[in-house]
């Protein structure tokens, strides 16, 4: 084969013309792509674009290498990828021309508008869709699922819908199968964790009048069954442990709740052994992978997945749809009870900067008894300090 063809069939194939120029890391904003071009330098020189002395690398192999793999991670040709409707003369779906592509990716890129347009005119003018433009990516199908689980047992099948089998046919996950991709993702991310024996929980309540008033652990502790009211993380009748890791947030959290209880009190508490528990509040402050770094792209979909399942769990809700909570309580006992963790750290819906704890202990196991033996205590945690706040 001449040297023109080979070269007419390698432009064809990679999908983008020459760029005759050349790029340093400082060009890029990405720091994979910063650290791509440092790695992969082997000439210092004049930088095309900013016309200083770096490192620099061809454009042509940061396309090759990295820029187009991601665009084709993401889109692809529509053409043999898309049914093409004789009648309308269209793509039955959504289409993309290059600029729309290459913008997606752009403020990653690069800031300097000469890089973009360089990319831009350099791919083969063709019209893209979506990769795989009739199905869903792992993530939208987690999405969907979580969605469909919602409203499954809000609307339709409160107990019996671990019978439910992952549906092929609409790409959907059982709720069984969501709840335990959860679990596998937050295992990935290393959002379980232990929380040493000792910790300060605080924990708020307020009373009607100052006759009721105990500051005794049985008092102060999660309540009793039969005021186990519909919470977040727990349904009526089932005693858990709501608390915060400080007195303000605490007092946030009962704020307006019972207008006319005007006396407030404070326990609080320790565990008595390491607690294991989920950290739904780290997944917000978590950073993506780049875009650019295909090895991560399973874990980076995962993120973005638990930080809109993070989102919808934390969302503040109205106190009369007590329905609303139905799926958090759901996901809470799939985590008391598949996962076998002691509790779930979640965001404060009063102050999204703040965290709040659900522990999976009842009334009962707040209260220490002193004339029991070791080996007969139920206690899980101990009142340490406990005080009337404010009359
Ligand atoms: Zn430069």
């Amino acid at each position: 084969m001449g040297y023109w063809k080979e070269y007419a069939l390698k432009i064809d194939e990679r999908g983008f013309d020459d760029i005759d120029k050349h790029i340093c890391s400082e060009c890029v904003e990405d720091e994979f792509l910063k650290n791509w071009i440092e790695e992969n330098s082997i000439e210092t020189g004049e930088c095309d674009y900013c016309h200083r002395i770096h490192n620099i690398v061809p454009m042509e192999d940061i396309m090759d290498e990295v820029i187009m793999k991601t665009i084709r991670k993401y889109y692809e040709n529509a053409e043999g990828n898309m049914h093409w409707d004789n009648e309308d003369y269209e793509y039955w779906g959504s289409t993309y021309d290059t600029e729309d592509v290459v913008g997606d990716f752009a403020e990653q890129i690069s800031s300097d508008q000469q890089v973009i347009d360089d990319i831009i005119n350099a791919i083969h003018d063709i019209t893209w869709c979506k990769y795989d433009p009739y199905g869903m990516t792992e993530r939208e199908v987690c999405e969907y699922s979580w969605k469909s689980f919602s409203d499954t047992v809000k609307y339709k099948n409160r107990y019996f819908f671990l019978q439910q089998y992952d549906d092929e046919d609409y790409e959907r996950y059982s709720p069984l199968s969501i709840l335990s991709i959860i679990a596998e993702n937050a295992k990935t991310l290393g959002i379980i964790k232990t929380l040493p024996a000792n910790f300060d929980f605080y924990r708020v309540r307020t009373f009607n009048s100052k006759n009721e008033v105990l500051l005794d652990d049985a008092n102060l502790g999660a309540p009793p069954k039969e005021l186990a009211s519909t919470d977040r993380m727990s349904a009526r009748g089932i005693s858990a442990f709501y608390a915060s890791d400080k007195l303000e947030t605490s007092l946030k959290e009962v704020k307006n709740k019972k207008p006319n209880h005007n006396i407030i009190a404070f326990g609080k508490f320790n565990n008595v052994r390491d607690l294991k528990y989920l950290d739904l509040t780290d997944i917000k402050s978590r950073s993506l992978p780049s875009v650019f770094d295909l090895n991560q792209y399973t874990l980076r979909e995962a993120i973005l997945f638990l930080k809109d399942l993070n989102d919808d769990l934390t969302r503040p809700i109205e106190e009369l749809h007590e329905i609303e909570y139905v799926p958090t309580q759901i996901f809470a006992e799939y985590f008391k009870f598949v996962e076998h963790l002691d509790g779930i750290k979640y965001s404060s819906s009063k102050d999204h900067n703040e965290s709040c704890y659900v522990l999976f202990f009842d009334n009962e196991q707040c209260i220490y008894d002193s004339k029991k033996e070791s080996w007969r205590q139920n206690c899980e945690l101990k009142l340490v300090d406990a005080n009337i706040i404010k009359k």
